[in-house]
């Protein structure tokens, strides 16, 4: 049976018209999709008849909320059951004005960086578009009278995005539809850790911000962090994104991980700041959050600031991203999910 949250809207246009409905048959359903209908009972707008028909032939069910912890800082870290048993979790971050939302994107991930928990879990499988957007429907759920505020979206729990880059865009496609879940696109960041050919096809199918996992500025010391620049060297990924194309005033965002003794010196900040000349870029700088089994620290204040100071000099706008949810396991990296 088809999960329709897994269709487009065009997808389910096409779906609906075999059965002989109308193209607006569709769009009321895509609408009733977004806005967290459990069942087809629920889409009051449709005859009783197709109602009976959809409940016999189709899908539209949901992951299962299994547990939600709370951080101190209001962080809301969610796991979710999906219908084959696999767990993932997403995360619901508090802002001054509003809340984002952390979404995975696969079970596990098979990048294999370095410094990061979710690597040490098995890969098992990619999300399907549905079960990547219905994350937003539980923590829009969870919100309650205040889901109107989760306005932003990031692609930074488990899995690399770009890798299940098939059910990525259809997912990002019903995130901005306004039939569907209506997103800004200035509000949705899809962050990867490099799969240049994949970053290259996504800028010009579907227009969302974009953060690169950057994490080193030379090529030896990041492929000891990121395998994943064996393949796609920094030098290629910095090639393309000088070509990318982007709406006007808008930068890429480059996360950077300080890791003590490893990535913090000045001078490493000052290769970081050659390497990125001439690409629109904001730079996030993000202590490392220590977590059992990771053979990393995270550098002192002063350090991280004058690691800072550099970039600033150089003209880039740098924050310290302080990560939030670390009392409960839903900071940077430390996402990790036991399959029960
Ligand atoms: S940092 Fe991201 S890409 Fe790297 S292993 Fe972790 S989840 Fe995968």
């Amino acid at each position: 049976m088809p999960n329709l949250r897994d269709f487009t809207l065009e997808a389910l246009e096409e779906y609906l018209s075999d059965q002989g409905q109308p193209p607006w048959r569709a769009r009321q359903i895509f609408r009733w999709l977004a806005r967290g209908a459990k069942n087809f009972e629920e889409m009051t707008d449709l005859p009783k008849a197709l109602r009976r028909h959809l409940t016999q032939t189709a899908d539209i069910s949901l992951p299962r909320l299994t547990t939600q912890e709370k951080g101190a800082d209001g962080t809301i870290k969610l796991a979710l059951r999906l219908s084959d048993g696999a767990l993932i979790e997403t995360v619901i971050i508090p802002e001054r004005d509003h809340y984002t939302l952390c979404l995975s994107s696969q079970v596990g991930c098979a990048m294999g960086c370095a410094f990061c928990l979710t690597a040490k879990m098995e890969f098992r499988r990619n999300l399907s578009p549905g079960e990547i957007t219905g994350q937003i429907i539980l923590a829009r759920e969870i919100l309650g009278e205040e889901a109107s505020r989760l306005t932003n979206l990031v692609f930074m729990g488990m899995g690399e995005p770009l890798a299940n880059y098939e059910a990525l865009l259809t997912a990002l496609r019903n995130i901005l539809h306004p039939l569907g879940f209506g997103f800004s696109k200035r509000r949705v960041t899809v962050s990867t850790s490099g799969l240049v050919p994949q970053l290259l096809r996504l800028s010009q199918e579907i227009v969302v911000k974009l953060a690169i996992s950057l994490h080193a500025p030379e090529e030896g010391l990041r492929s000891q962090l990121m395998p994943v620049n064996r393949t796609w060297p920094l030098k290629e990924l910095l090639s393309v994104c000088r070509r990318l194309k982007l709406p006007r005033g808008w930068r890429i965002t480059f996360e950077y991980l300080l890791l003590e003794g490893i990535n913090d010196s000045r001078a490493t900040a000052q290769k970081l700041a050659w390497i990125l000349r001439g690409i629109p870029a904001k730079i996030n700088l993000i202590p490392f959050n220590p977590a059992p089994g990771l053979p990393f620290r995270c550098p002192s204040e002063e350090r991280i600031l004058a690691f800072q100071a550099e970039l600033l000099k150089a003209g880039y706008t740098t924050i310290i991203r302080k990560s939030k949810g670390r009392d409960i396991s839903a900071a940077c990296g430390q996402l990790y999910a036991r399959v029960a």
